[in-house]
């Protein structure tokens, strides 16, 4: 394939790499495990994996027991977590698959024991409290029940307790007062259980900004997502290179076709832009069937010929417009457009997108979808 792809996302594992190591000089004292959930945050799950793996990530966490899964499939080896079970499993292939899986109430508990049972080996749990989230988790009223029948659980052989965790609702926001709540009450929750007979392996709450605002927050493990791919989990964190992260993944497209067109013309559906003068348009092949937000209609930033440009009206399915301006423009079709990348050369950033969308960067590289070739660099 020798001509440039209509879009693509250009992935560096490299600065997989140098994210890892900055964030475990972060987390000196910590095991990092690298978040892979979502198709790596829509950098690709198995190359990241494993580029984390090289940095030093000795976890990789999941959301879902199938991604989970299908790194083992892929060959990738060592310790993996997955915390995002519904009944029915699949239980006993995790469990064979010598995979970490989360508990947060009794019915996982009782599918967990029969699934080890059936499997003839325990299985590795995490016990996972509601510290204050008010999401996943077992509240602090049922946790005595959970932890004592996860000892018995223990005890008969089919569990054993590998780890105690536990997630935050406001690590985005530095100084947010439930940050030390849910940080007391962990460390209850954590002494309950330990005073019970559990001798976790981890114990683990930090997520990216955590493991970068909140250092008595990192315990025995951080679980990093966005910061690997070297994304600024907030604004108010500062930007990727004030945290020391370089963006892992630059989304290029071709220029499909430029012309001209006369004042007074309307652009893209719903004609929400219209032309001021005699002026060039370039077409960018690439729209939210791609993961490209509607929502940053007429704000979308793109760097074209040198200079970045806004979305003129829609984002349509599969393409959006720029208005170049009038006058001499060196743009033709065939040409690059960067819509974010590292921000190193003009160009825009996740974060700048989504400003434009009214979102958080997490969104704008998750949602980059299938359609879109990545493209490896430094594998
Ligand atoms: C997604 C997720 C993480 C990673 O969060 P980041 O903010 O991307 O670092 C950690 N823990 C859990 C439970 C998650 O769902």
């Amino acid at each position: 394939m020798n001509e440039r792809p209509r879009v693509f996302a250009e992935i560096d594992l490299d600065a997989v790499r140098e994210n890892v190591r900055a964030l475990r000089a972060r987390a000196p004292r910590a095991e990092l495990m690298a978040v892979v959930k979502a198709d790596a945050y829509g950098h690709g799950a198995v190359p990241c994996a494993r580029a984390a793996r090289e940095a030093g990530a000795s976890w990789l966490g999941t959301a879902t027991p199938d991604e989970a899964l299908a790194l083992r499939a892929a060959g990738v080896d060592g310790r993996i977590m997955c915390w995002l079970w519904t009944p029915g499993g699949p239980w006993r292939e995790a469990v064979e698959a010598d995979i970490d899986v989360s508990v947060s109430g009794m019915w996982a508990l009782d599918e967990v024991r029969e699934a080890a049972r059936a499997a003839g080996r325990p299985a590795r749990v995490h016990l996972k409290a509601d510290t204050g989230l008010g999401r996943n988790g077992c509240q602090p009223a049922d946790w005595a029940e959970l932890v004592q029948a996860a000892v018995a659980a223990q005890a008969e052989g089919t569990v054993t307790v590998t780890g105690l965790w536990s997630h935050f609702a406001c690590a985005d926001e530095p100084g947010h007062p439930s940050i030390r709540l849910q940080l007391d009450a962990f460390r209850d929750m954590v002494a309950y259980a330990e005073k019970e007979g559990v001798e976790p392996e981890v114990r683990h709450i930090a997520n990216s900004p955590a493991t970068l605002t909140v250092p008595d927050s990192h315990f025995d493990l951080v679980r990093t997502g966005l910061a690997v791919y070297g994304v600024s989990p907030a604004p108010e964190l500062g930007t990727p290179a004030q945290l020391g992260l370089r963006p892992a993944m630059t989304l290029k497209a071709t220029v499909a076709l430029v012309k001209t067109v006369p004042a007074g013309h309307g652009v893209s559906y719903g004609h929400h832009y219209t032309t001021a003068a005699e002026t060039a348009l370039a077409l960018i092949p690439a729209g939210y069937a791609d993961g490209i937000p509607r929502h940053a209609s007429g704000r979308a930033p793109v760097l074209v010929g040198g200079q970045v440009r806004t979305a003129a009206g829609r984002v349509a399915m599969d393409q959006f417009v720029v208005d170049l301006g009038p006058g001499e423009h060196r743009v033709r079709a065939g040409d690059e457009a960067v819509l974010f990348g590292t921000g190193e050369h003009g160009e825009p950033t996740a974060e700048d997108w989504a400003q434009a969308a009214d979102t958080i960067a997490y969104e704008i590289v998750t949602r980059i979808g299938g359609r879109v070739p990545r493209v490896y660099r430094n594998g």
